[in-house]
């Protein structure tokens, strides 16, 4: 099928909705989990919120960049141990929005009921035309001229490597030729879905000075680990937000909303939308 990706306006919030009942007129059953992302996807694509966020974020991570070049003790990735004073400077960052921003083929998996998921992803990513994250490039291009190596490790298949880098280069973001600085997933056979390995890879030849990602799995191994888990490691790193690592807002998707359905990947829209509910209905509203 052909997939046009549109130029997106402020009349988005309209072509949304009256995607929405298009779909639901020819959908049989009403597309919760669509309907569920709307507010999440829309914040993304059309708030100054989201700019300011993203801005936020970046800001913070320059700043902590200065300090992290000066204390060459620090790192910033839990596989790193031991004297790292004598490695050469590198950042992690993940790709996905965190430095390209795929609002515009969420929007159209929100649309578009009829088109497997996965597809429209694979098309969109082979395009390579996402536009850089607010801040993003700025600060890479920081970092660089710093002297800093930028690893990206992002759980886009390793197929997708040409074209990721094709639009990483499209953006503004230069790659070294002599060495693979972009770690996708099974780009080896033990690299799957958990960046550890990978992270752990980078460790071995760079003092990483900070990871930057939108998810929870960008920092440490237990994005996997039930949501209340998940959260009390979260609290755990305090010192290290803002500092160490560096966190995108990402609303639409992640290993959090995966956690949040108790990763029951077989539950059908409705069931999904149920979980999340009762999830809820377990806190204490005080009302
Ligand atoms: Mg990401």
């Amino acid at each position: 099928m052909a997939v046009k990706f549109g130029t997106f306006t402020l009349a988005l919030a309209c072509a949304l909705s009256s995607g929405l009942a298009a779909a639901q007129e020819t959908t049989p059953e009403p597309p919760v989990a669509h309907e569920d992302r709307l507010n999440a996807i829309l914040w993304q694509m059309s708030s100054a919120e989201y700019e300011g966020a993203a801005r936020t974020a970046y800001l913070a991570a320059r700043l902590a960049l200065d300090d992290a070049l000066k204390d060459k003790t620090r790192t910033a990735a839990p596989e790193q141990t031991g004297d790292v004073s004598k490695l050469p400077p590198a950042i992690i960052m993940d790709i996905d929005e965190t430095v390209l921003d795929n609002g515009p083929v969420q929007v159209h998996m929100l649309l578009d009921a009829k088109t497997r998921p996965g597809e429209l992803m694979s098309h969109w990513f082979d395009r390579a035309v996402a536009k850089p994250t607010p801040g993003a490039v700025e600060f890479i291009q920081y970092a660089q001229s710093k002297g800093v190596m930028i690893f990206f490790i992002s759980n886009r298949n390793a197929d997708k490597e040409a074209a990721t880098r094709r639009n990483l280069e499209a953006v503004g973001v230069k790659l070294p030729a002599d060495i693979d600085t972009v770690l996708l997933e099974k780009e080896r056979p033990e690299w799957q879905r958990d960046k550890g390995l990978r992270r752990a890879e980078v460790v071995k030849t760079h003092r990483v000075l900070m990871l930057v990602g939108d998810d929870f799995g960008d920092f440490v191994s237990a994005w996997n680990k039930p949501s209340p888990e998940r959260r009390a490691v979260a609290a755990e790193h305090s010192a290290r937000w803002g500092r160490d690592w560096i966190m995108l807002p990402n609303p639409m998707y992640g290993s959090w909303e995966n956690a949040a359905i108790n990763f029951n990947f077989r539950a059908t829209p409705a069931e999904r939308l149920r979980i999340k509910r009762d999830t809820l209905k377990a806190f204490d509203s005080g009302e």
